[in-house]
Parts: structure tokens; C-alpha cells; sequence
């Protein structure tokens, strides 16, 4: 499981013969540990609108070091570009060339943002021009970042302030390590709802959180950040991987609840186990996922049916129970584990693809639902992440697929996991129905 190669690479020898012979040279990325500063360094925010203003005031306040232009040859943690204020592709040459003046001085791992508004929600052919002129941009810029640095957006919209809770709550998530696996990505904040938490890093504090298949990989990982944040877990898997759950039940001092999410009553066990052992639930993570891999040619019944009935039906099963259930009214939230095989494609993945992007379109279609009880429903798509799933693919595909990424290695499951805490928390109100890759920014695809 380990990417020996990234720990080769990042050694003095390691380094100069991968120069040399021309290799991908992965960077160790910074992750986040509790009580790690935002960042360390200047933040430059280029942009001379009112939004740009707003903003750089609000950062002051969080006690950044944050520039309105840039010193020549001093070290950027971050360059945040404020474009919320586009009519015509025009206007994109003063705040980007700003920038780029800038490309060379940022950190290892530092991170460029975009604000801007949706194509979508323009008015004017002009205005939708220059709006989605921002995603080529970012999208491309991303790709030149090196050194662990990304790159992503955030949407603003209508209505929407550079200063809105979830704005502020995603500039955070993307200043921060624990995005530090996201890059080439767009977040939209649609509402001005959220709230940024007292304190940053507990931000999860007072919550019931319930993780699905939390025994082991991705799930245990989410159910150990979620823990790390604040929240009280219900951690749930199959009776057959009992032993593990316990263990990592005991480690993150929350409960364990043996069930198979495919049952009839499953939901409802869930809420009664939350509201039983804790006096509610706040939050569900929709993780356990299976996969059963054949050509579409070779494909069984019993495959193709264990794989939808797990990673997508039993989702939408138990999501009408937390919609009709009365203990789950108070700012829900749901975030489900999509993948990006659901978003372009995977060879000998119908199935799973089929159950992913189903988990895409539920999110998108429940969101509206979870609004009126103030609540939120969103998914992450990770890419290429280093657990026993991936640890299985035959070694050479493997090591194609882990590099093939703007940072050119895999993630880990802290990375889906951090961003699965960022949606669940207050700071994220104002993001409804979103679907955010963990990817590295996969080069192939969507
Ligand atoms: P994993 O196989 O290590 O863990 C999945 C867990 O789900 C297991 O503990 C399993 O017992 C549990 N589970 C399976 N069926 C269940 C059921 N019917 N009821 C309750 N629990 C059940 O997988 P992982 O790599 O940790 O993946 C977690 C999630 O992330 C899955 O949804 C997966 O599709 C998704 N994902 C993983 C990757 C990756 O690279 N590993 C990439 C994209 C998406």
C-alpha cells in the first residue's frame, strides 16, 4: 500500500536521478494535525472589487498575513484571485497576469483560489463567457502548479458574499492541509446559510455523527477525523467484520452498530441507535461501498445486483427514513462517497460506475429536500486512494494510475476524509447537492 516510489523520489539521490531520467516527481504533501496553523505565510489577494476588499478584511481578522500586492521574491502560503465581479472575458487580464507575477513565489503546497460566480447564472452571453473562462483557467493553471501546490474554485452564488459563511468556510477548507489531495476543483456555495464554528479545531463539536462500513479503510479513517473534530460516532458494518469495527469503535470512544445497510430496516435502526445511545444524530456518511470488477460482456446477475443494491439503493433506502424521521430536523447533514469511476468511466466498472453516479444523481435530487429542514446533502468523488481496494489492482496499472494525477500520486483515506468533515460542518450550510472530487486532479476523464 505504501507509495515507495514519492518517499524515493523526495530523498537527495532519489531526486536528482528522477530529474534526470525525466520521472514524475511526486511532493510529500502537507497534511493537517490539530492546532496547525491555517497556513504559514503571506496570503495575497488580487482583485479590486468590494468583494476583494471584504474579503481580505475577513482574513485580516482570522490573524493572516495577507497582502493586497504582492513583494517580489517573498514566499505566498496562498494567492487568492477575487473575479466575482466578471461582464466580459476582457477583465480577466489584469487580476490573472496579477497573479501569474506571483506563480513563482508560492510555497511548497501552497494554494492558489479562484472566486467567481456560475456561467450558469449569468446574465449576459459576455458575463457567461468570462465566468466560465475562469474554469478553463483554473482548471489549467492547476496542472502547473508543482510542488504539492493546488489549485480550485469557489462559486458564488447569486446573492451570494465573498464573505458568506460557507464562502469563508470553503476558502478555509481550501487554504488549509486538509484539502491537501483536492486541487483542480470547483465548490459552489448557493445560500448564505452556515456558520463559521467557534472553534477551528473542533468544528464538529456537540454533533452525532453515524459512518457506514467504519471497520476498516475509508471509513475508518472518516469515523477517526470526525472524532478528531468533535463528533460522538455510531460506527456501522457488516456483523462479519464485527471484531474490526469494535476495535476502532473503542479507539474513537463511540459506539458500534452491526448491521447490514441493505436491510428493509436499516434506516430506522440507525436512528434508533443514534437517538438511544446519544439523544440524536446530526450528521450520516454514506461510505460502505462494494466492488465486483467484469467486462460488461462477463457480467452476472449477482454481481451487477450486490454492487447497485449496496453502493446505491441501500442509500436511498435509508436517506427516506432520515427524511421522514422527526430526530433528524436540526441542520442535517449527509455526505455520501461517490467515486470518480461514476463520473468518467472505468474499464470493467459498470457496475460500480452505474452505483456512482447513481449516489451524484441522488445527491443533486435529495438536496431540495434536505434544504427545507435547513439540512444539506452532498457527495465526494475520490479518485486513486492508497487502501487494501486499490492495494489489489495488479502492481503496473496500479502505478499508472496512482501518477496519473496533477500531483502525481494517490491519495490517502485522511484526504477523503477530512473533506467529508468539512462538508458535515456548519461552515459548509451554504453547499447543497455539490459533488467534490478528491482526485489529485485526475488527468483522464471528466
Ligand atoms: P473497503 O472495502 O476497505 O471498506 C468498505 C467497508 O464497507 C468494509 O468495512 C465493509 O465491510 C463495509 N460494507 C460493505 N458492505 C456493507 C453492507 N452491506 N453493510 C454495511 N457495511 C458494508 O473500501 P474503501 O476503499 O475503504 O472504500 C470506502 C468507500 O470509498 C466505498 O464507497 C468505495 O466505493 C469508495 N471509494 C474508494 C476508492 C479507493 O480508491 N479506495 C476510490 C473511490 C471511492
Amino acid at each position: 500500500m505504501a507509495d515507495t516510489y514519492t518517499q524515493m523520489v523526495n530523498s537527495n539521490l532519489g531526486r536528482s536521478v528522477a530529474r534526470k531520467l525525466g520521472l514524475p516527481q511526486p511532493a510529500v504533501l502537507r497534511r493537517y494535525k490539530s492546532g496547525q496553523p491555517l497556513v504559514t505565510g503571506p496570503v495575497v489577494v488580487v482583485g479590486d472589487t468590494p468583494g476583494a476588499d471584504k474579503l481580505a478584511a475577513e482574513l485580516l481578522s482570522w490573524d493572516l498575513d495577507v497582502r493586497r500586492h504582492a513583494v517580489p521574491a517573498e514566499k505566498l502560503a496562498a494567492i487568492i484571485l477575487v473575479l466575482d465581479e466578471l461582464e466580459h472575458p476582457a477583465e480577466l487580464e489584469r487580476p490573472v497576469l496579477a497573479a501569474a507575477g506571483s506563480l513563482r513565489d508560492l510555497q511548497p503546497c501552497g494554494r492558489l483560489i479562484t472566486l467567481s460566480r456560475p456561467a450558469a447564472e449569468a446574465s449576459s452571453p459576455h458575463a457567461a463567457a468570462a465566468r466560465q473562462g475562469v474554469d478553463g483557467f483554473l482548471r489549467s493553471l492547476a496542472k502547473e502548479l508543482r510542488a504539492g501546490a493546488t489549485g480550485n474554485g469557489v462559486l458564488l452564488g447569486n446573492g451570494t458574499a465573498t464573505t458568506s459563511p460557507s464562502v469563508l468556510g470553503a476558502v478555509r477548507f481550501f487554504l488549509s492541509a486538509r484539502s491537501a489531495f483536492v486541487d483542480g476543483q470547483f465548490l459552489s456555495v448557493s445560500t448564505e446559510d452556515g456558520a463559521l464554528p467557534p472553534d477551528p479545531d473542533r468544528p464538529l463539536a456537540g454533533k452525532v455523527a453515524v459512518v457506514t462500513g467504519a471497520a476498516r479503510g475509508i471509513g475508518a479513517e472518516i469515523a477517526r477525523t470526525l472524532h478528531r473534530d468533535g463528533a460522538t460516532l455510531v460506527l456501522v458494518d457488516i456483523p462479519a467484520a464485527g471484531d474490526q469495527l469494535a476495535s476502532v469503535a473503542n479507539e474513537v470512544r463511540g459506539t458500534a452498530l452491526q448491521l447490514d445497510i441493505t436491510g428493509a430496516d436499516a434506516g430506522q435502526r440507525i436512528i434508533d441507535h443514534a437517538v438511544q445511545r446519544h439523544g440524536r444524530l446530526d450528521i450520516v456518511v454514506h461510505n460502505a461501498g462494494v466492488t465486483r470488477d467484469k467486462l460488461m460482456a462477463n457480467m452476472d446477475q449477482a454481481r451487477w445486483n450486490l454492487v447497485i443494491n449496496i453502493n446505491i439503493a441501500a442509500q436511498l433506502r435509508i436517506n427516506e427514513a432520515l427524511l421522514a424521521s422527526e430526530y433528524f430536523r436540526s441542520t442535517p447533514r449527509i455526505v455520501s462517497v461517490a467515486s470518480t469511476s461514476g463520473i468518467a468511466g472505468n474499464r470493467g466498472q459498470t457496475n460500480y460506475a452505474a452505483s456512482k453516479g447513481g449516489v451524484m444523481g441522488m445527491v443533486r435530487a435529495t438536496a431540495p429536500l434536505l434544504a427545507t429542514a435547513g439540512g444539506t446533502i452532498n457527495a465526494v468523488a475520490p479518485g486513486f486512494i492508497e487502501t487494501d481496494m486499490t492495494a489489489r489492482i495488479p502492481f503496473a496499472v496500479r502505478e499508472v494510475a496512482r501518477r496519473l494525477n496533477s500531483l502525481q500520486q494517490g491519495g490517502m483515506p485522511s484526504d477523503v476524509a477530512e473533506t467529508i468533515a468539512f462538508l458535515a460542518s456548519d461552515a459548509a450550510g451554504g453547499i447543497n447537492g455539490q459533488v467534490l472530487r478528491v482526485c489529485g486532479q485526475n488527468l483522464v476523464g471528466a
